[in-house]
């Protein structure tokens, strides 16, 4: 059994609907969909989330007299009818049989009277959730009754479990809207932007099903940035491990909390393309099968991080050393990233803009606590993660990787090989960002590929 997430650019409009009807109709295992509300259909597009977003701020600038009040009154008019209109044209191009008119009216009511956005916001999903269920032919399950969060606002996993996986039994086929769901005292809650995929992965695990499909504009996830690299391979398969330390990096194609609830029940995740839906996309497993090419699945990296040295003759055999550099990093409210260390050297590598708000208190705090005999800062650094579950079991990977930079000319600030031995971290200078990442892809990946655009 298949559960399915649509993302926003996959209901974006009524021809994108009838892809989406025929790929659920080619399985008859896809029994339960989960959409997003409809994405842009062009890069000068509103997403509809972003629209409802702006209502909600615009009905809280309501209520005044003043010439502004009545300004924001009109834009919100405004706004409200462009939503009606695309969802209008969806059904009337579906000839779908919906009481659209008196679900828009009463939201365009509601909205100025809900002191939070996140009603607002949810909107988007549960009117294409409507859409998609009277299109389909299949059961509507309104989110509302059956995903829950707690009075602090955090995702409440059991009783969420618990209730979906009450409300899936009764229907063979059903769309459940992505995104949002309900605070104990009856009010919508929404997780954070992109959550739809959260709701999927939830529902896959209340369901049991076998398999988790995330629809999407693009054929799953790719071995490197591709406004850095021309026409990156695709990955094929992936493990829960080495895409948590790509999506660390900055390879996003997925909510980061989705993973968790598939995860944890061993359920597969296959990343596909509504656009070319006979793609078999990427499949992320608990434990791929076979190995990856050259012992390398992926490279990531981001810029932004700063790199602290501290310098002390004898360092390895102070006691507590450590532990004082850290205290200074906590003390100053800073989350570090890595800490590579040597014999007489240890490394703080953090977010640039962490260090900047706490920059002279960190350095005069660890010149307090641990008495160094120097500190250096290299700011504009880059880190890239080379990621691969096969580097356990290859030798010269690390020496592959370095003569690949030497040869581009890339200085290697700072290395790290987690010890999970799936990737090795190297820090450069963000000028050379570019220029390493694509002597990576080159010798690992593609050696004809890499090149500029
Ligand atoms: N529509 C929501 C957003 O734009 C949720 C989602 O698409 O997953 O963030």
């Amino acid at each position: 059994m298949i559960v399915a997430k649509f993302g926003g650019s996959s209901l974006s409009d009524s021809e994108q609907f009838l892809k989406v009807r025929e790929i659920l109709r080619s399985d008859p295992a896809r029994r339960y969909v989960i959409p997003s509300a409809p994405g842009r259909r062009h890069s000068a597009d509103h997403k509809i989330t972003d629209l409802l977003y702006r209502c909600h701020d615009l009905a809280q600038a309501i209520g005044s007299e003043s010439r502004e009040a009545i300004d924001h009154a009109r834009e919100y008019e405004r706004i409200f009818s462009e939503i009606r209109r695309r969802f209008l044209d969806i059904a009337s191009a579906l000839e779908l049989n919906v009481d659209l008119e008196g679900e828009l009216d009463n939201i365009e009511r509601r909205i100025p009277q809900e002191p939070t956005a996140d009603y607002a916001a949810s909107r988007g999903e549960y009117l294409n959730g409507l859409l998609l269920s009277a299109l389909m032919g299949w059961a509507f399950i309104d989110p509302a009754h059956c995903v829950w969060f707690r009075d602090d606002g955090t995702f409440d996993s059991e009783r969420t479990q618990l209730e979906c996986a009450h409300a899936l039994l009764t229907h063979e086929y059903a769309v459940i809207p992505g995104f949002y769901g309900n605070m104990p005292d009856g009010t919508i809650r929404t997780f954070s932007r992109g959550g739809s995929d959260v709701t999927g992965a939830i529902v896959a695990r209340a369901a049991d099903a076998d398999l988790y499909e995330n629809w999407t504009d693009v054929s799953g996830f790719l071995t490197a940035d591709p406004r850095i690299v021309k026409n990156p391979r695709r990955i094929e398969q992936i493990t829960y491990r080495e895409l948590r330390e790509l999506s660390y990096m900055g390879a996003t194609v997925l909510h980061e909390d989705a993973i968790f609830p598939v995860r944890k029940a061993g359920i597969p995740i296959n990343i596909r393309n509504t656009n070319e839906p006979e793609h078999p996309g990427t499949l992320i497993l608990p434990h791929a099968q076979g190995e990856p090419l050259a012992g390398i699945t992926g490279i990531a990296g981001r810029k932004g991080f700063a790199i602290i040295v501290i310098e002390k003759a004898m360092m390895n055999a102070e006691l507590g050393f450590g532990r004082r550099v850290l205290q200074a990093v906590e003390e100053c409210g800073i989350s570090f990233e890595h800490l590579p260390t040597g014999i007489d050297t240890m490394c703080v590598v953090l977010h640039k803009e962490a260090l900047d708000k706490a920059r002279e208190r960190l350095i005069t705090r660890i010149y307090e606590l641990t008495e160094p005999d120097s500190i250096e800062i290299h700011e504009d650094m880059a880190l890239i993660a080379t990621v691969g579950r096969g580097m356990v079991r290859q030798r010269g990977i690390a020496s592959r990787l370095f003569d690949a930079l030497s040869e581009a000319h890339v200085n290697v600030r700072m290395i790290d090989q987690g010890s999970s031995e799936l990737n090795i971290i190297v820090g450069v200078s963000s000028q050379d960002f570019d220029k390493a990442v694509r002597a990576i892809y080159g010798t690992f990946i593609d050696e004809s590929g890499g090149d500029v655009h």
